[in-house]
């Protein structure tokens, strides 16, 4: 008799469950080969869509196509020795071809805790592989060491019964996750799975979670505009799309803020939006989609959600399996816009996955590769070429500092992988300037070759006289006596600065920011109360919008500001009444 198991539980691995008359046979497969009764575990294993592999002890019975077209190769091999006709003997032999117990590699459990496996007997598993431990829990190979493979598992190990002597199976797959079209409007988790209640996804394919970024010629030029809606950040640090732009600041200065209406604003935009919550609570997560759903951003929106309760691989994931989502989209030719809400958490998760599969601590504890971690998710945002299809991914990491400390350890990294970042202020925030953008410290380096002609033009001096602002405000505070030239520039500032508070939730459109700035440039503001700037702008485009609608049009669609158009702003400023 072949080796048989000592629990005597034959696993069925398969994309779905077997019907009562596969089952028959398959219980009857087992009973002739091992004589006595054995339990059929059925496993469910997504990506065997085309075939099943049956487990019994170290035998293991593979149907699936690789293994088919291996088996049939061989048998092709032995019948090119046989003298005679071809075809009549290989129609006979697939006639009878039956699957053979097949020698695959098999580990074995040697400790467990704390999310982590240590794995012996897979000596040629590789790095990112997923194996597959009885009863159907997965995990993912992070160490190779001589003697053993460390794993991080993507599920509770006492509840999945994984124990020392638990037996493993190689999947010979790098960790991937399902994607396709029918994933917009959903939550999934870091594995693909949906969360929120709705059902099973049907995916398209399957992706390896990590892949190559696209190389510098498959690149096109960053120049195209994503347009965020928010008047501080797209007037002063415009983002185009494929471009990597960080959102870094304190704890509760509005980062997530900035994303969700950069969300909002990408309706009827022709943008897919892929939301990844990193280590959030889970209330926060769910209030967010609550948000989307409210707005109606759903409907083109992503959310991948790894939350605080999940274990630190998940987390880890996640942001991969976004990013592979996203880049299913990119590579059709589509636009896309991934928020990663935050990488602080992902690199805590990773930090703590890495010290206990035993790697060597760094800077403030982290593996030396948490540089090469972000890059490499980073990097494979892109705007890809014409040839390529055209497709983008913009990418808006978020960071996490601890009090204003932008040389931090992950801060620094992230900075210096990114195209520019948006500070976010603790001290603006709380004074009343929100978005709490820090001019100063702001930067995008792409900046105005991502503009659309007609803000970067209303844009005018923008970001030197708020600098300039900001500068005598600090030296005019204890000053009694001013010339009417500074007054005129801190009268003007101040103006400036109110019209950049933006509430939450309300994204402007393109020829409300281009208005709003035409205002704001031909000093017509200067002569409202500072309080009341917002409100005339605002006022404002109301007039436009109603009495001068072919000029919002003409605005929208040509991208272009006219000095005539310019002259009927003006003019329509002047007809404000608050
Ligand atoms: P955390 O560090 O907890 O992730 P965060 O930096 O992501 O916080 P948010 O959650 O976006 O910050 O915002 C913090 C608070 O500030 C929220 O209560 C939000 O409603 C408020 N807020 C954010 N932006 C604005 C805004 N433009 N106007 C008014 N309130 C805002
Ligand atoms: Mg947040």
């Amino acid at each position: 008799m072949t080796d048989k198991t000592t629990d005597n539980k034959a696993y069925l691995y398969s994309a779905s469950a077997p019907t009562s008359e596969q089952e028959g046979r398959f219980l009857a497969f087992l009973r002739k080969k091992y004589g006595e009764e054995t339990e059929l575990v059925f496993v469910e294993e997504r990506e065997l869509s085309d075939g099943f592999r049956l487990q019994i002890g170290n035998d293991v019975f593979n149907w699936t196509r690789e293994a088919r077209l291996e088996q049939l190769k061989e048998s092709l091999k032995n019948l090119a020795n046989r003298d005679g006709e071809l075809i009549p003997l290989i129609r006979e032999n697939l006639h009878d071809w039956t699957p053979k117990a097949c020698a695959e590699q098999i580990g074995r459990v040697l400790t467990v805790g704390d999310g982590i496996a240590t794995v012996s007997g897979l000596d040629s598993a590789f790095y990112g592989e997923i194996l597959i431990f009885a009863g159907g829990l997965r995990g993912m190979v992070q160490s190779l060491t001589e003697k053993c493979v460390g794993c991080v598992l993507f599920g509770d190990a006492s509840d999945a019964g994984v124990a020392a002597g638990t037996l493993v199976r190689r999947t010979g797959r790098i960790s991937g996750v399902p994607v396709g079209e029918e994933f917009i409007g959903r939550v999934v988790n870091a594995l693909g799975e949906p969360v929120d209640g709705k059902g099973a996804v049907a995916a398209d394919k399957y992706r390896p979670a990590e892949s190559p970024a696209p190389g510098i010629v498959d690149r096109a030029p960053v120049k195209r505009p994503l347009q965020t809606g928010i008047l501080a950040i797209d007037s002063m640090f415009a983002i185009g799309k494929g471009q990597r732009e960080l959102i870094i600041g304190d704890r509760q200065t509005g980062k997530t803020s900035i994303a969700v209406d950069t969300i909002l604003n990408q309706k009827n935009k022709n943008v897919i939006c892929i939301y990844v919550a990193i280590g959030q609570k889970s209330s926060s997560v769910a209030s967010l989609v609550h948000t989307l759903e409210k707005k109606g951003a759903m409907d083109y929106t992503i959310v991948v959600s790894a939350t605080a309760g999940d274990s630190a691989p998940l987390q880890y994931l996640a942001p991969y399996a976004g990013c592979a989502m996203g880049e299913y989209f990119m590579e059709k030719g589509r636009d896309v816009l991934i928020v990663y809400d935050d990488l602080s958490k992902h690199a805590v998760a990773y930090r703590s996955l890495s010290l206990l599969l035993g790697r060597a601590p760094g800077r403030e504890a982290y593996p030396g590769d948490v540089f090469y971690l972000h890059s490499r998710l980073l990097e494979r945002s892109a705007h890809l070429s014409e040839k390529r299809g055209g497709g983008s991914m913009t990418a808006l990491p978020v960071v996490e500092t601890q009090a204003g400390d932008v040389s931090a350890y992950i801060p620094t990294n992230i900075i210096s992988i990114t195209d520019g970042q948006i500070f976010l202020e603790s001290d603006l925030f709380y004074s009343g300037q929100r978005p709490a953008v820090n001019v100063g410290l702001s930067v995008s380096r792409v900046g105005g070759d991502a503009q659309t002609k007609a803000v970067k033009y209303a844009a005018g001096t923008l970001r030197l006289d708020l600098a300039q602002y900001r500068e005598m405000e600090v030296f005019t505070q204890f000053a009694g006596d001013l010339d009417e030239t500074t007054k005129a520039q801190l009268c003007h500032g101040q103006r400036l600065m109110r019209l950049l508070r933006q509430p939450q939730n309300r994204p402007m459109s393109h020829h409300g920011e281009v208005i709003a700035l035409v205002a704001a440039g031909s000093k017509a503001l200067d002569g409202v109360e500072p309080e009341k700037s917002r409100d005339f702008v605002m006022s404002l485009i109301d007039l436009c919008e109603r009495e001068h609608s072919e000029l919002c049009l003409r605005i929208d669609e040509t991208e272009r500001l006219t000095d005539e158009d310019k002259a009927e702003i003006i003019g329509a400023a002047a007809r404000v009444i608050l």
